[in-house]
């Protein structure tokens, strides 16, 4: 019978090797970057079967997020790593004369992964990039709810990696809380707001740095001036792509009453146009991840009306793309995350209102506008608070590298990808050199003319 380690041995195995210093160099990093690419490289066709085992995933939805972008991330990490872990030097000011200032970017040391069932591929080894990137080890805790992905991760992490450097801890709640008892340098969550709470207060027991990347309600704003055809098509694939379960899929959309109509009409034939008039027999079409996340959203069809869709396979955990209308904030469905296939639509005569409506909620993870009008434009960007948006489209900003991925305030805190990953993993050490050639001796002058003079400088 093989021995496994408790947590606090799998921990301290981690500090150990992470203290010896073997994951710091530029050459580690990299040969652990391209071990990571070829073991998602050579089994997408396993994690390809997983996701689908899952959460019945098309190949091309399975293969877009949980295979593609992960490749591409660690691509892209290849290629500017070097450049990321060179000090950098920043301007000194004159006050400090003689000297040079520079920042390191210091590895935080043995980080906690804690990640969602959603995109379980994706939303695991995509921080893991970030932390290998950034010299450190990592223990990652895949979501227990997708059971065939947690199984596949754990094979394939263990398989490729010694758990003194990367190891991979499968479980719930339970396995969760004991993990968090352990002294971590860095805890990275994926996951609901409500649970945040829970991990930012194990964490405060160590005062370890978290980076929360949570949900919440995204609106999308659909204004008289946007092309409906267009805005239709866009938002109905961003919010049907894994069945609406995407943490930055509009949760509902604010459309301006005087194309309301026509909106929705176009809504409804894109969605048809995605997944046929028949959803439910549709093999391309995602499954509700289990019978409680599928009864809940029964629950918040029950107020509205439902203009299209609403039709449950409980056999399959399959609900079928829905619409509803006259909803008002009051409606469950308003309530909280949909994080399903339902798509309340809202409707606004100004957009004062809209915004000033939208601003009264939580700050959201993403929101999404349709517009022509810059100034409509300039003026949702300036007022409205958010994680991350885009503008006359949905989702696509998670995929450019260059941008920061996180929300803010119960949206999360902290971003990744790209090389917002590397800083995420990383402490930005600043550091001055002075020079010895000379000491000025103004700092410890105790004569008028001295301060006169250190008064001119910090004006
Ligand atoms: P969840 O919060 O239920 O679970 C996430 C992780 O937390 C899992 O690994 C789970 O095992 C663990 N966990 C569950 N209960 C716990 C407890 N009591 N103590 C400690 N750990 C516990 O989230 P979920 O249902 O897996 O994912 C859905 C949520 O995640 C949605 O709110 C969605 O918006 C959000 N999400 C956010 C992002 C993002 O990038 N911001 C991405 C995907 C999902």
């Amino acid at each position: 019978m093989p021995t496994y380690p408790t947590y606090s041995e799998l921990v301290a195995s981690q500090r150990t090797f992470f203290q010896s210093g073997s994951t710091r160099s530029y050459a580690f990093r990299k040969q652990q970057l391209e071990k990571l690419y070829r073991l998602v490289a050579d089994n997408e066709q396993l994690i390809l079967k997983a996701v689908h085992e899952d959460l019945n995933k098309s190949e091309l939805e399975g293969f877009f997020a949980d295979v593609g972008y992960i490749k591409y991330e660690i691509t892209h990490a290849l290629k500017h790593l070097k450049r990321w872990m060179k000090p950098q030097r920043v301007r000194t000011p004159l006050t400090h004369f003689g000297s040079s200032s520079s920042i390191y970017r210091e590895p935080y040391g043995v980080n906690l992964i804690i990640a969602p069932w959603n995109y379980p591929f994706l939303l695991t080894i995509t921080p893991l990039i970030g932390a290998i990137a950034g010299g450190n080890t990592a223990i990652v805790k895949p979501s227990e709810l997708a059971v065939h992905s947690s199984d596949l991760l754990h094979k394939l992490l263990s398989n490729a990696f010694p758990s003194e450097y990367i190891a991979c801890v499968e479980g719930g709640a339970e396995e969760t809380t004991a993990l968090l008892q352990e002294r971590f340098d860095h805890i990275f969550y994926t996951g609901s707001s409500s649970i945040g709470k829970i991990i930012m207060t194990a964490a405060s027991q160590y005062l370890t740095p978290v980076t929360l990347e949570l949900g919440g309600k995204n609106p999308a704003i659909v204004d008289e001036s946007a092309n409906i055809p267009l805005a239709a098509r866009r938002i109905a694939w961003g919010k049907l792509l894994n069945a609406g379960q995407t943490c930055i899929a509009p949760d509902y959309i604010y459309v301006h009453r005087s194309v309301e109509q026509r909106f929705r009409e176009s809504l409804r034939d894109e969605m048809i146009q995605l997944y046929s008039s028949q959803p439910l027999d549709n093999p391309d079409y995602t499954c509700i991840i289990n019978d409680r996340h599928l009864s809940r959203l029964q629950r918040l069809l029950a107020e509205p009306t439902v203009y299209y869709g609403g039709e449950v396979d409980r056999q399959k955990r399959m609900l079928a793309p829905t619409i509803l209308t006259n909803v008002t904030w009051d409606h469950a469905v308003m309530q909280e995350e949909i994080f399903g296939p339902i798509t309340p639509i809202l409707t606004y005569d100004s957009l004062d209102e809209a915004i000033a409506q939208i601003k009264k909620q939580e700050k959201p993870l993403a929101l999404y506008l349709f517009t022509e009008n810059k100034q409509v434009k300039q003026q949702v960007i300036r007022e409205i608070p958010f994680g991350t948006g885009g503008i006359n489209d949905t989702l696509f900003q998670f995929l450019n590298p260059n941008l920061p991925f996180g929300g803010v305030g119960s949206s999360g805190s902290g971003s990744y990808h790209g090389v917002y990953s590397f800083q995420c993993f990383t402490h930005p050490k600043s550091v001055l050199s002075q020079t010895t050639k000379f000491d000025l001796p103004l700092r410890y002058g105790r004569s008028k003319t001295a301060l006169q003079i250190i008064r001119q400088l910090f004006k």
